[in-house]
C-alpha cells in the first residue's frame, strides 16, 4: 500500500490513465519585428482567456461560481498589466515572446513559491498553469484533453491543474492521484467539490503505475493499492457502496437547521486551525467557528507573528464566515505543543506548568499583540475572544481586563472594533469545572474542553498508553464534571458549548441535550453525521439515557449501555 495525502474522500476504483506532461520546450529566438511578435504575443493571450472562459464556464456548471473563479483568476494573472509591460519591454529588447513571456512567469513562481503561507505558494502553481496555458497556444500545442476518458478512470498525473480538473467529466473519473499537492490547492477543493475522492503527494506514482493498471485509492485516509487482487477489490468495492449510501443519507442534512427531534435548535459549528479551514467548516455545512486553534498560526513561522500579520489571518476567517461565529482562542502553548523559538523551558511536568493562558499572562507584549490583532479583525466580523486552559477566577479577570485596556488604546487610536466583542473561556481543568459557578459570573460563554479536561479531571496522561483506559470522556467522574459545567452556565444565562472531541462522538449526544449543551464544536468533515445524531432524539428520550447513564458506576457499564442503544 502507498501513502499520499488524502484531500477528498471517498473510495475510487478504476484503471490508471496517466496524463504525460506536454513538453512545451522552445528554442529562444531573437526577433527583429518586435512589433509583429508582440502582436503574436497578444494574441497568444487573447486566445488563452478565450479557451479559460469556455473552462470557467464548464466549471461554474459543474462545481459552481466559485469554483469558476480559480479559472477567471488566471484571466486576471495573465492580464496583469505589469505582467503584460514587462513581457512588452522583453520582446522589445528582442527577445521572442515564448522566452520574454516564460522569464517572467519565473520570476512571479519564484516570489510566489518563497512565500510562507499555503495560499501565496498556491499563486506560484496558478501562474505555473497560466504559463503552460499561454506558451501552448503559443508554441501550437494542444493543451491535456481529459475530457474524453472512459468510464472508470482514475487520473494520475505530476501536478494537477485546475484547468485540467475543469475538463473532466465527472461521471467519469473515479479517482485522482498526483505527485504534488496538498488539501489546500485549488486541484484539492476542486475535488472536493466536485466528490472525486484523490490522493496527492503519492510520491513517484507516474513511475510506479503503469497506463491502464488497475487501482483502489481511499482519498479519505490517503492510501492508494495498485494490482489490487480479487479480495481488495470485494472489500473496497463493499466500503465505497457504504460511504455512498451514507453520503447520500447525511446530505439530507445539508443546509438544514441543527434541531432535535423535538424542535431544540442548537448551534453547530467546527473546530479550525488556519484561517483558510473557516471556508472549509462552511462547505461542510459549519454555522460558523466554535474553535480557532490560534497556535498553528505561531507554529508555522520562525518568529511571533506580527500584529499586522495576526490582523490578517483573524480577518480573513472573519470575513469568510461574515455573520456567523468566529471563537478565537488565544495562544495554547506549552503542554504538548512547543515553539521552538519560544523558547520554553523543558518541564518535569509540562501539563501542570507553564502553558496557555498562564504563559500569555506573564508574557504580555505576545498577549497583547495577539489580542490588539484580534480586536481590530472584530470590526469585519462576528468575532468572541476565548481564553484556554482557565483555572481561577483572577485569569479571567486579568485576560478581560487587558482587553479593555487595549479597547481603550484602539479607541484612542480611532481604530475601528466590536466593542460587544464576547469574552469567554475554556472548561477543560478539573479547577474550573469545581468553580464553574464562579466562572460563569465572569465569562460570556464556556466551551467544554473534553480533550483536557479528561486529562485533567481522571489525571491520565493522554499519551501514556498504561493509563490509557482511565482516559475516556465516559469516565462516570468526567460526566459529572460536563454535567456540572453545563448546569452552571445554564444557571448564569450563558451559553455553553463543546469543542472536544467528545462533541462529535454519537454516544455523548444524548448526554449533551439531555445536560442542556447549546453549541457543538465538531471537526468540518462531521458535521451533517452530528446534524443527523442530534435530529433522533428527543429531550424526553435523551434524559432518560442520561439517567441510566449518570447511575451508572463504570466507564465500561456505560459504555456498553450507550452502545448497545
Ligand atoms: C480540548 O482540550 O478539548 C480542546 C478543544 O483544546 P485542545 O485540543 O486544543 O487542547
Ligand atoms: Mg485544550
Amino acid at each position: 500500500m502507498i501513502k499520499g495525502i488524502g484531500v477528498s474522500a471517498g473510495i475510487g476504483i478504476g484503471k490508471i490513465h496517466l496524463v504525460e506532461e506536454h513538453s512545451i520546450e522552445y528554442t529562444p529566438k531573437q526577433v527583429t519585428d518586435t512589433d509583429a511578435e508582440k502582436k503574436r504575443f497578444h494574441d497568444a493571450v487573447e486566445l488563452f482567456c478565450e479557451n479559460t472562459r469556455v473552462q470557467a464556464e464548464a466549471l461554474r456548471k459543474t462545481a459552481g461560481e466559485k469554483e469558476a473563479e480559480i479559472m477567471t483568476g488566471h484571466i486576471s494573472i495573465v492580464n496583469d498589466p505589469f505582467l503584460l509591460g514587462e513581457v512588452d519591454k522583453l520582446i522589445d529588447g528582442g527577445q521572442c515572446a515564448e522566452a520574454s513571456f516564460d522569464s517572467m512567469c519565473d520570476m512571479f513562481i519564484q516570489i510566489f513559491s518563497a512565500a510562507e503561507d499555503d495560499m501565496t505558494r498556491q499563486r506560484a502553481a496558478d501562474v505555473r498553469d497560466v504559463r503552460t496555458g499561454v506558451l501552448s497556444v503559443l508554441l501550437g500545442i494542444s493543451e491535456v484533453k481529459l475530457s474524453e476518458v472512459p468510464p472508470g478512470t482514475v487520473i494520475c498525473v505530476k501536478e494537477l491543474t485546475p484547468s485540467m480538473i475543469a475538463e473532466i467529466n465527472k461521471d467519469n473519473v473515479a479517482g485522482i492521484l498526483t505527485e504534488t499537492g496538498s488539501t489546500t490547492s485549488h486541484s484539492a477543493i476542486l475535488a472536493r467539490v466536485l466528490e472525486i475522492p484523490a490522493v496527492m503527494s503519492v510520491p513517484d506514482i507516474m513511475k510506479a503505475a503503469g497506463n491502464g493498471e488497475e487501482v483502489i485509492i481511499d482519498g479519505g485516509k490517503g492510501t492508494v493499492v495498485l494490482s489490487p487482487d480479487e479480495a481488495q477489490i470485494k472489500e473496497y468495492s463493499e466500503k465505497r457502496e457504504k460511504l455512498l449510501l451514507e453520503r447520500r443519507e447525511l446530505e439530507k442534512y445539508r443546509g438544514k437547521v441543527t434541531e432535535s427531534a423535538d424542535g431544540t435548535v442548537y448551534e453547530l459549528v467546527c473546530n479550525i486551525g488556519k484561517p483558510d479551514d473557516a471556508k472549509k467548516a462552511l462547505d461542510f455545512d459549519g454555522e460558523g467557528v466554535g474553535l480557532f486553534r490560534t497556535e498553528f498560526l505561531f507554529m508555522d513561522k520562525t518568529s511571533v507573528p506580527t500584529e499586522e500579520e495576526q490582523f490578517e489571518a483573524y480577518k480573513k476567517a472573519a470575513i469568510i464566515l461574515g455573520k456567523k461565529p468566529l471563537i478565537i482562542r488565544t495562544l495554547d502553548i506549552g503542554g504538548d505543543k512547543d515553539i521552538p523559538y519560544l523558547g520554553l523551558a523543558k518541564e518535569e511536568n509540562p501539563f501542570m506548568g507553564f502553558r496557555a493562558i498562564r504563559y500569555c499572562l506573564k508574557n504580555r507584549d505576545l498577549f497583547r499583540t495577539q489580542l490588539r490583532a484580534i480586536l481590530r479583525a472584530s470590526a469585519f466580523g462576528n468575532i468572541s475572544i476565548m481564553f484556554p486552559l482557565i483555572t481561577c477566577v483572577e485569569e479571567v479577570r486579568e485576560g478581560k481586563a487587558l482587553v479593555e485596556e487595549l479597547k481603550a488604546e484602539l479607541r484612542s487610536e480611532g481604530i475601528t472594533f466590536d466593542e460587544n466583542i464576547r469574552v469567554g473561556i475554556m472548561t477543560e481543568t478539573a479547577a474550573a469545572g469545581i468553580i464553574a459557578d464562579l466562572l460563569a459570573k465572569e465569562s460570556d460563554f464556556f466551551s467544554i474542553g473534553t480533550n483536557d479536561l479528561t486529562g485533567y479531571t481522571m489525571a491520565a496522561d493522554r499519551g501514556n498508553s498504561d493509563v490509557s483506559y482511565l482516559y475516556s470522556a465516559l469516565q462516570p467522574a468526567v460526566l459529572r464534571m460536563i454535567r456540572s459545567i453545563i448546569k452552571a452556565a445554564r444557571d448564569n444565562n450563558i451559553p455553553v458549548g463543546m469543542c472536544g472531541e467528545a462533541a462529535s462522538d454519537p454516544m455523548m449526544i444524548p448526554l449533551l441535550i439531555s445536560f442542556g449543551l447549546t453549541e457543538f464544536s465538531v471537526s468540518a468533515p462531521s458535521v451533517l453525521r452530528v446534524r443527523k445524531c442530534i435530529s433522533t432524539w428527543t429531550k424526553e428520550k435523551a434524559d432518560e439515557v442520561a439517567d441510566k447513564v449518570m447511575s451508572l458506576g463504570t466507564e465500561s457499564e456505560v459504555r456498553e449501555y450507550l452502545q448497545n442503544l
